[in-house]
């Protein structure tokens, strides 16, 4: 027997994995069965290089629960370890093999070999008060190992009987850590953490429903529960894969999402560094937050993190589907993470790819890229607010939509209204509704001067346009209600007023007498044409825009409280002439008091009450 301290720099090692190292303990598992996997795979390369005579027989993982004796395993048909090996990779924390490994069988097949995590094998101490390895290599006779170890720096090691090659791993579960000796617990934690690994996973049995061969009724039938899809889809080529192959395994992926993706991008990068991965555009329309964490990052096959927020660019959160890439730092803290340049690498790469597939989608079939349009539309518009360079990339298959239901580029749209929507200044106006049913008035009268009207619906369109406003050059975009058509885009020709001075400054005053809320409405007084409306609200369009900035943000803030309508009176209405002329001072109160509420009407403010008294007053007056 050999007894001997494990060699740590620090007096002792084991209280700071224990509390420090990972706020999450459930990853030892993840350690030990990676480990495993990583020496399955190494004897899969020696087979496959002839380099031994062993023969790989049935490599299968197990874990096993022992409820009764407080502990779990964790056994491997590996290459398992001589006593030297136990000695130098064991004994000696922090000593990987994995780099020495595939430094010796360069070439494409030792590339799975995972390592390298964190403190891996030792975090089996985060659980265990007391662990075991026996371990056999596959070195042609090779004795079997014991090594033991109750978390001080104190080991033993001694020669045991073991049959088979490979190792197994026994963690006498610590009295704090006895949810780990819950099957349900731990099958959970493989299916989370192992669910892609490339060497197939047992624990357990599970019943499934199947239906025996000459038979005709499916029967429930017990069977070791495998854990893992060895051969996840994101690792295969895609040249190989239908569209049906990628719904599978989205579904597979998430199985409690009913929602089908849109379409998917397959990301495989060799260069400069590894990255594969599968990305799928589901439809968004709001709800930004709901949508969020469904990405899920992998290095090797296994699981890491799905809260990816400083890892990928934020608008990318929105998609679902996983990354996989053996070159992100995955032992380190987030922040380091964040910062670290490979990391900053992978994020500009995947925001390149995703914009070049939605390119060639346009390109290829614009058809169908505007049927999806709709429901990208929130992905593609977020990732423009919030990253320069997906602006750049996407203003070529960026899409307006117009209340017509049709599309166009930035460059066609702007083409389009050019020759019509030139305001006296040059600068070109936007006109755009966000509802086409509650501001009709408003777009009837833009369309009745031959403009055209942008649809803009989403929850993201304000600060879309407010983006969008300055990279143009001369340009202003304006909500249709925002004020009278004329004064959107003001030509040279001014209409000559009817009145006279005096008689508008009346007019303003007898508006203004029986306007409901004298603080939300400024009355204005203008010159419109005799067809025109007679009375008109408008909304000012920065006061708007603040206030949908800040619903957005989720702020109750200054101009949220803050309602301010400008009333138009159209002077050049016969109906103003009307009003004037009249004598009968209550008379002239009611047509007044009507048009404000036909006008309150058409934007959907007037309401109770005072919706009541329209309705009787109409009566009387009809
Ligand atoms: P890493 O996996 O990064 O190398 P670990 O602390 O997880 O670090 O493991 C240290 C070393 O112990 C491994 O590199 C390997 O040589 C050895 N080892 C651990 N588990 C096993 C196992 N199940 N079979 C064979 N060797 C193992
Ligand atoms: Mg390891």
């Amino acid at each position: 027997m050999q007894t001997g301290n494990i060699n740590v720099k620090t007096e002792n090692i084991f209280p700071v994995i224990k509390k420090f190292l990972y706020s999450d303990h459930d990853i030892f598992l993840r350690e030990l069965v990676s480990n495993a996997v990583d020496a399955t795979q190494k004897l899969k390369v020696l087979v496959r290089q002839s380099k031994t005579k062993s023969e790989l027989g049935d490599i299968t993982i197990d874990v096993k629960v022992d409820k009764e004796n407080k502990t779990l395993h964790v056994i491997d048909h590996g290459i398992g370890m001589t006593a030297e090996e136990v000695d130098k990779y064991i004994n000696q924390i922090a000593f990987s093999s994995a780099e020495e490994f595939l430094e010796k069988y360069k070439g494409t097949d030792a590339a799975n070999i995972i390592g390298h995590f964190g403190l891996g094998f030792y975090s089996a101490f985060m659980v265990a008060s007391n662990v075991e390895i026996i371990t056999k290599s596959y070195q042609e006779g090779a004795k079997a190992v014991k090594w033991t170890c109750d978390g001080s720096t104190e080991y033993q090691m001694t020669e045991a009987e073991k049959e088979d090659r490979g190792t197994e791993i026994i963690l006498h579960i610590a009295e704090d850590a006895e949810e780990f000796l819950d099957e349900y617990k731990i099958v959970g934690l493989l299916k989370k953490y192992c669910r892609f690994l490339p060497v197939p996973i047992r624990c357990g049995m599970e019943k499934t429903w199947e239906k025996p061969e000459g038979e005709e009724k499916e029967k429930e039938v017990e069977k070791p529960r495998i854990i893992n899809n060895t051969n996840p889809l994101w690792k295969q080529s895609p040249s190989e894969l239908t569209d049906e192959d990628y719904l599978k395994f989205y579904r597979e992926l998430y199985p409690a999402t009913f929602e089908e993706p849109l379409f998917h991008i397959h990301l495989n990068v060799d260069y400069p560094f590894n990255l594969t991965g599968i990305l799928y555009f589901p439809k968004v329309k709001s709800h930004l937050e709901l949508q969020k964490n469904k990405v899920q990052l992998y290095c090797n096959q296994v699981f890491i993190t799905d809260q990816l927020e400083g890892i990928i660019p934020e608008f990318m959160m929105l998609l679902h589907g996983v990354i996989d890439s053996p070159d992100i730092p995955l032992n380190v803290s987030r922040s380091y993470l964040q910062s670290d340049a490979n990391v900053k690498k992978i994020s500009t790469h995947i925001t390149k790819k995703v914009a070049d597939k939605l390119e060639e989608m346009f390109k290829n079939n614009r058809e169908e890229f505007e049927k999806k349009w709709d429901d990208i539309k929130v992905f593609i518009q977020y990732g423009c607010i919030t990253d320069e360079k997906f602006y750049e990339r996407a203003s070529k298959f960026m899409l307006l939509k117009n209340t017509e239901g049709k599309y166009f580029t930035l460059d066609e749209y702007k083409a389009k209204i050019e020759p019509l929507q030139k305001d006296k200044n040059d600068v070109l106006v936007y006109l755009y509704a966000a509802n086409t049913d509650e501001q009709h008035l408003y777009i009837q009268a833009a369309k009745e001067k031959g403009y055209d009207v942008l649809l803009m619906d989403g929850v993201l369109d304000t600060h879309f346009v407010n983006m969008l406003e300055p990279k143009m050059e001369k340009c202003r975009f304006a909500r249709v209600d925002s004020d009278i058509i004329d004064k959107l885009i003001e030509k040279e020709e001014t209409q000559i007023s009817k009145l006279s001075d005096k008689e508008r400054d009346s007019l303003k005053e007898i508006f203004e007498k029986n306007v409901p809320a004298k603080e939300k409405y400024t009355v204005l007084v203008e010159s419109l044409s005799e067809s025109d409306l007679p009375v008109m609200i408008t909304q000012n369009e920065f006061m708007r825009r603040f206030k949908d900035m800040e619903k957005l943000s989720g702020q109750q803030g200054y101009y949220g409280n803050f309602e301010n309508y400008n009333l138009v009176v159209n002077g050049n209405h016969p109906l103003a002439s009307r009003i004037l002329n009249e004598e009968d001072a209550e008379k002239k109160d009611a047509l007044t008091q009507q048009l404000i509420d036909l006008a309150l009407l058409s934007q959907n403010i007037l309401t109770g009450e005072k919706l009541s008294q329209f309705v009787k007053r109409s009566i009387d007056l009809l």
